[in-house]
């Protein structure tokens, strides 16, 4: 998800599609496109994505990381971008792709349920926060956009069960967002606050041992409720990554955790 200034609304492409507006799409195996769309992808996971893709593949945060991750540091952003590795066949097709379609479909990313549509942040300065905007973005062989079904935004969410995404990708965002400027000084963005950081959204089996196997909750003091969740829940666990990373790298306060 791409943060957005509002003067650069106008040039971004596709038809942005506001609330209550609509717009048409309906995928489904009859269209002769079927899964084009899922090949030679630079597809973005987001820290849930992999959480959700990790416990339906059954296996560890290092083993889907390992297997199905590549990291990309970009210039302009001192935090790396996590993309799904393709496979390496002449069509780098997504490793989820069979000819029946998508094999992880109930924990597919939230770029592949946000699809046709893009999701991305804008700072509201009137509101004084950020807020999603969407544009409608179709690749040209998409067919989909040519049936008759009619969608808005909170509908389309809805059928695509999407609404958990949504909120958890614009949590990372905005955590994201802070990246833009270096936090990391000498120690570069390999150092071992890096490593840190990377570990409490990208990697909950890890920070999960990290939490209750280490000094941690000597010495920050977690918000009651959300530390019992977390033992168990990986969603809730990423929530509180979220908030230490503002804390630890930041100085930023939250209601969840605080320095004892
Ligand atoms: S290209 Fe569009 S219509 Fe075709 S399979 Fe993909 S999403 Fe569906
Ligand atoms: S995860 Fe599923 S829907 Fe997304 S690109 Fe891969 S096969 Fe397609």
């Amino acid at each position: 998800m791409k943060s957005v200034d509002i003067d650069q609304i106008g040039q971004l492409p596709g038809r942005r599609i506001e609330e209550n507006d609509t717009f048409l799409f309906r995928c489904h195996p009859g269209v002769a496109c079927f899964n084009r769309c899922c090949r030679n992808l630079n597809l973005f996971l987001y820290p849930y994505d992999v959480i959700r893709l990790k416990n339906s593949l059954g296996i560890s945060s290092d083993e889907f990381l390992d297997q199905y991750v590549d990291f990309v540091l970009r210039p302009s952003n001192f935090f790396p971008d996590v993309l799904l590795r393709m496979s390496e066949n002449h069509e780098h097709t997504c490793p989820f792709l069979q000819v029946s379609g998508c094999s992880v479909y109930p924990d597919r990313p939230d770029t592949c349920r946000t699809f046709p549509l893009e999701q991305g942040l804008l700072y509201d300065a009137a509101l004084r926060k950020n807020r999603p905007i969407y544009f409608f973005r179709p690749p040209d062989f998409c067919l989909g956009r040519h049936e008759d079904q009619v969608w808005t935004i909170p509908s389309w969410s809805k059928d695509q069960e999407a609404d958990t995404y949504h909120e958890m990708t614009i949590r990372w965002a905005e955590l994201k967002q802070l990246f833009q400027t270096d936090p990391w000084g000498r120690e570069g963005p390999e150092g071992p606050r890096a490593k840190m950081a990377f570990m409490a959204t990208y990697n909950m089996d890890q920070f999960r041992d990290f939490v209750f196997h280490s000094s941690f909750l000597k010495r920050y003091r977690v918000k009651s409720a959300l530390l019992r969740k977390t033992a168990s829940d990986d969603a809730e666990l990423l929530k509180l990554g979220l908030a230490w990373v503002k804390l630890f790298l930041w100085g930023m306060p939250s209601k969840s955790i605080r320095p004892r």
